[in-house]
């Protein structure tokens, strides 16, 4: 997959949301947006589908704080919320969010279509994932931590033993670290991040592995029972995942996501979710 290069950007992303924004004025035809072929040579690129006429429609499994989780007065919010939203600004698109999903139904909600046009769901590129769905160039950088109760004294390698209950979210990146670093402990794949370290303050389970950014979140927020006992630096890096029918659609986010870079935005939102822009 070849994205647009810098030069074409503004005027691919001008017709692109001009005809998007057309859409939404009622014309009543299908959710295609193409460029202008006597102008842009990149005109099979900026093109794309959307599930919604202009809209951009996510799905995200909405219990990771800080990327997207919903607030108290029932919003869904977070970094990847913040960042969706500029993303389609830059599209002349609005967004919108569907309902809670499990994460390890995101990629083949998206691989199917029809229902998301994007998943951004602090989900780490992976060869796997990419046999399934595309993903745009990386937005963030993450790695893995165990979490336990404070003051244990917990590690990997005690952890890897008979008996030890060490909790996941299903299908994630910290699931397949538990399956391939400590295959004598007993892994316990949940739906929910919340209920995998309430079960920790609990005494139900030992341990949790987890994207770092989202369990320094939730411990400094709601668990202060719990630390980081250990940091893997695993050097993963999450990227939009995007269906491989729609690469028009890829091309257009990595140019906004280029152009968000570019701007301050991405420092901006970072700042506000994470107090620096060093992550
Ligand atoms: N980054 C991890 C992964 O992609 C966890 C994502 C998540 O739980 N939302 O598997």
């Amino acid at each position: 997959m070849t994205s647009m290069t810098r030069r074409n950007f503004f005027a691919t992303l001008g017709a692109a949301g001009a005809l998007a924004l057309a859409g939404c004025n009622g014309s009543g035809e299908p959710a295609q947006t193409t460029g202008d072929q006597t102008t842009d040579q990149t005109t099979d690129e900026a093109s794309y589908t959307l599930v919604k006429e202009g809209v951009l429609t996510n799905v995200a499994e909405l219990g990771f704080a800080p990327f997207e989780y919903i607030d108290e007065d029932g919003n869904t919010v977070g970094f990847d919320v913040d960042l969706s939203n500029a993303l389609a600004e830059k599209l002349g698109l609005t967004c919108e969010w569907l309902p809670n999903q499990a994460f390890d139904t995101l990629v083949p909600t998206i691989q199917q279509g029809g229902k998301a046009d994007i998943s951004i769901a602090g989900m780490t590129i992976s060869d796997e994932r990419l046999e399934q769905v595309d993903f745009s160039d990386p937005y963030l950088n993450s790695n893995q931590g165990i979490v336990a109760a404070a003051g244990s004294d917990l590690n990997s390698e005690s952890l890897n033993a008979e008996g030890m209950q060490v909790a996941c979210q299903t299908g994630t990146t910290g699931d397949e670290w538990i399956s391939e670093n400590l295959p004598n402990a007993t892994k316990v794949p949940l739906a929910d991040v919340t209920a995998a370290l309430m079960g920790i303050s609990t005494g139900l389970y030992n341990a949790m592995v987890i994207d770092l950014p989202v369990a320094q979140n939730m411990i400094a927020e709601s668990f202060s029972d719990l630390e980081v006992v250990e940091e893997i630096p695993t050097g993963e890096q999450y990227g939009i995942a995007v269906s491989k029918d729609n690469p028009g659609l890829l091309a257009a986010i990595n140019d906004a996501l280029a152009a968000i870079e570019e701007d301050g935005t991405m420092d901006e939102i970072k700042q506000k979710w994470f107090g620096t822009t060093e992550i």
